[in-house]
């Protein structure tokens, strides 16, 4: 094994764990690299421990001297961007730039947190004649972040700088898929500075999820995933009268009207659904190409032919859902769908393990086959194609996800009606990939997201903190009128 078993990081320290041990496998040449442990119940328990003593001593800082982490956060996430670049790209399987995009995300939201101290300020107002009310922020105390496998270090950082900058302590559960970024993010951070217990890694699976949910300490719960687990684990953390924000799977519809660009459309869809190979809940999954656009639709073709796996275009997480991505594929030309770039059967020089499969597009599915319905997860793009601007909007709004929704056109009009309209937390006037820049807040719609608030941005300061209004008058030398 080239690595040798991953460990929790708990207290400012990295220890081994009692738990049993899982295989890591690098998706990119289907080699087991190391092991990650399933830990239990009980060093959950030691991890919050240690995260509830921490919360005495770094909730008592002032957020200006807590902010002072953050910077040297960044600029360690900056300094280090290529090795832990190579990491993610060995345990997530995408290309280089995708994982050095992911840690130039980070940075930005660590930017945003030390922007904290002229966000939180608070309010003061003479409510009475002499007597003042003033409204501040509190943090919650222990809480929790669960991550999914397709951003390693990226997702992880939406909550990281912003709830510990806010004075929260955190216990993080990565993805068993993808260790490994986790463990690089608890070195930066004690690089940085922050002080040990407020940080702290706990590895496995569904067991200590469930132990994350039900431990009475942990006072809110963040969760990134698919919607079945999402929707399961705010269930149980708010049927415990806790705080759960949990964002859940896509299936983001972009609609093509015959006035798009072509060459700019087809370069975008082709990017939307190809990035990171198709692993992103913000990835374009279904063109709803309205009218005769057979023309863009020809260029978004060939234009996915220079998308070559192994060089521009990563690897799926794992040979089980490579498999039952092809699957789907293999029912839906079954079912009539029509395919126009097939990306089965790909083989990767030097990699036959790999789990590899090529952008495949398939044209003329219907709406109610699986493959137009269920998140596929994968560089497969579905086209259905539609008669008009109504069909198309009734078509993204039966879906029951929220997350995303595009327009290509160069009709300003149309855009607008489109913006209004669309069902999605997050829309796209032609782009694919409508992710909102910090401050703007990023999550979606219906059974995208469960909770209220969105993960990141302005949004997310409301879900990590409690406010705490302090009414005040004094003696009778000041005026004070109670009710005037
Ligand atoms: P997943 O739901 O399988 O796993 C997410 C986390 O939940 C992991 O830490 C995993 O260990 C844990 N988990 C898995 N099964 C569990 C169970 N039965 N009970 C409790 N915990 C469990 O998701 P994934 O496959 O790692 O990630 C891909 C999914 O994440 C996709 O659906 C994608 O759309 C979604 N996603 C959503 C967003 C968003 O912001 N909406 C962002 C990134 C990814």
């Amino acid at each position: 094994m080239k690595y040798q078993q991953l460990k929790n990081y708990v207290d400012g320290r990295f220890v081994p764990s009692e738990g049993k041990p899982l295989d890591v496998y690098s998706p990119l040449s289907g080699e087991v690299i190391s092991e990650v442990p399933l830990s239990t119940a009980s060093e959950v328990d030691t991890a919050v421990t240690a995260a509830k003593e921490a919360f005495k001593e770094w909730s008592g800082w002032t957020i200006k001297e807590r902010v002072q982490v953050f910077y040297r956060y960044r600029a360690l996430l900056e300094e280090n961007k290529d090795a832990i670049g190579s990491l993610i790209r060995e345990e997530n399987g995408k290309t280089s730039s995708e994982a050095v995009a992911e840690i130039e995300k980070s940075m930005e939201v660590a930017e945003f947190a030390c922007s904290l101290p002229q966000l939180v300020g608070g309010e003061t107002l003479e409510v009475s004649r002499g007597v003042q009310c003033q409204e501040e922020r509190y943090p919650l105390g222990v809480v929790s972040s669960i991550t999914p496998f397709n951003f390693p270090v990226m997702v992880p950082n939406w909550t990281i700088p912003i709830t510990l900058a806010l004075g929260n302590t955190m216990i993080l559960k990565p993805s068993e898929q993808v260790p490994f970024g986790a463990n690089k993010i608890a070195e930066l951070l004690a690089g940085s500075g922050l002080p040990p217990g407020v940080f702290n890694v706990v590895h496995g699976d569904r067991a200590v999820v469930e132990a994350i949910c039900d431990h009475p300490t942990i006072r809110a719960v963040s969760f990134v995933g698919s919607t079945r687990v999402a929707e399961a684990v705010y269930v149980r953390v708010t049927s415990q009268h806790k705080r759960a924000l949990c964002m859940g799977g896509a299936k983001n519809h972009l609609i093509v009207l015959p006035d798009a660009d072509p060459a700019m459309t087809a370069e975008d869809v082709v990017a939307s659904f190809t990035g990171c190979a198709g692993q992103r809940c913000m990835a374009a999954a279904t063109v709803v190409a309205v009218g005769e656009v057979d023309h863009i639709i020809e260029q978004i073709s060939l234009e996915a032919q220079k998308v070559v796996p192994g060089e521009n275009l990563g690897a799926i997480i794992s040979k089980q859902a490579q498999e039952r991505i092809e699957h789907m594929i293999a029912d839906a030309i079954d079912g009539g769908a029509q395919p126009l770039v097939d990306g089965r059967q790909v083989v990767v020089a030097g990699k036959p393990n790999g789990y590899y499969l090529g952008p495949t597009i398939l044209d003329h599915v219907q709406p109610e086959m699986e493959i137009a319905q269920a998140e596929v997860f994968g560089p497969v793009l579905t086209i259905i194609r539609v008669a008009d601007f109504e069909e198309a909007m009734s078509l993204e709004a039966a879906s029951p996800y929220g997350n995303a929704a595009a327009i290509y056109t160069s009709s300003g009009g149309w855009a607008r009606k489109f913006s209004q309209r669309a069902s999605a937390g997050m829309i796209g006037i032609n782009i694919g990939v409508p992710v909102p820049r910090e401050p703007f807040s990023f999550g979606g719609w219906h059974r995208s997201r469960f909770g209220v608030g969105d993960i990141t941005g302005r949004s997310s300061v409301d879900f990590w903190t409690r406010l705490k209004k302090t009414t005040t008058k004094w003696s009778a030398e000041a005026g004070v009128d109670w009710m005037s």
